[in-house]
């Protein structure tokens, strides 16, 4: 991957803003993408780290603000990254380490946090076509389990993740760091349990549900027949009946030990790796 900085002439110091106030509006509007309306009304979020902020401006993500530490203004991946920012209408802010770690909450921060514009994929314009997998989560509540989820996602192949009812954001700061990076390249959906129930009518898919009552052993399915909609249960209460009825089968994961069940994020792991494991192999090219 280039990363060279293509054509929007040199990046020029002038661009810069320098913060070192705490107090400063922006670093204040920054620091309130930590609660999810603002960022829901604002339409951004935030990701931390020089290598996902390229990744994310390769992959054509809308940077608004990149903010970087004093000591990292003479790398030449943040200048080409901050000319990249300016080019394309964003801001871009140098400021004192207190004033990354107030915005990231952390002790030792990153040198380099990007503000983005959120992407959600419309549910209706989800078409599944054959060799694809889609997960779909119930309700899922940690934003842990939904960031390695969204990776693993990106690691099996997957084509998205469907997130069904009341869930955590997959833009909040926890998540975005549990994805690694996968946030910007695994397109993410919203919908309802209702929505959900009417696209699967006539989205052309088999839907794997999973379920500690299911009683198909999870390796005996046909996972190439159709594509796949891998449906995943909240982390307290399972799948609920209205959902699991929508399932072509009921599949469950041979447990073995004292454990009632396994961790969302491990099932769903398991799962993916199965319904991919014709299309997976090492000599893929990347
Ligand atoms: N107490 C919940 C219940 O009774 O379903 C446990 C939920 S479990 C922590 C979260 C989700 O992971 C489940 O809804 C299911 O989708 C999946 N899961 C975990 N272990 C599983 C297994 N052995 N077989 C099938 N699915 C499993």
């Amino acid at each position: 991957m280039s990363h060279e900085h293509k054509g929007h002439g040199p990046h020029k110091v002038g661009h810069v803003k320098e913060v070192t106030s705490l107090a400063n509006p922006i670093i204040k509007d920054i620091k309130a993408l930590s609660d999810k309306k603002t960022r829901e009304q604002s339409g951004t979020f935030m990701a931390e780290g020089l290598k996902l902020v390229i990744d994310a401006i390769e992959l054509g993500w809308t940077i608004r603000t990149l903010v970087y530490a004093k000591a990292a203004k003479s790398k030449p991946l943040v200048e080409q990254m901050a000319a990249r920012t300016v080019a394309s209408g964003g801001l871009v802010l140098e400021v004192s380490e207190k004033v990354l770690s107030s915005i990231t909450r952390r002790d030792n921060p990153q040198m380099v946090v990007g503000i983005f514009e959120n992407r959600w994929k419309p549910l209706r314009e989800i078409h599944p076509k054959h060799g694809e997998t889609w997960i779909a989560l119930d309700r899922v509540r940690d934003p842990g389990n939904l960031g390695t989820i969204i990776r693993t996602a990106d690691a099996a192949g997957a084509s998205g993740v469907i997130l069904v009812g009341e869930t955590t954001d997959p833009f909040s700061l926890e998540t975005v760091r549990a994805t690694m990076g996968s946030v910007f390249a695994v397109p993410v959906a919203r919908a309802t349990a209702d929505e959900f129930i009417a696209w699967k009518k006539h989205a052309g898919v088999s839907v794997v549900a999973t379920h500690l009552a299911g009683s198909v052993d999870y390796r005996t399915i046909d996972y190439k027949k159709k594509p796949v909609v891998i449906l995943m249960g909240n982390e307290q209460s399972g799948l609920p009946e209205h959902l699991a009825k929508q399932a072509d089968a009921l599949a469950r994961i041979p447990q073995q030990g004292r454990a009632d069940s396994l961790n969302l994020a491990v099932a769903s792991a398991v799962m993916l790796f199965e319904a991919r494991r014709h299309l997976l192999s090492l000599d893929e090219v990347k």
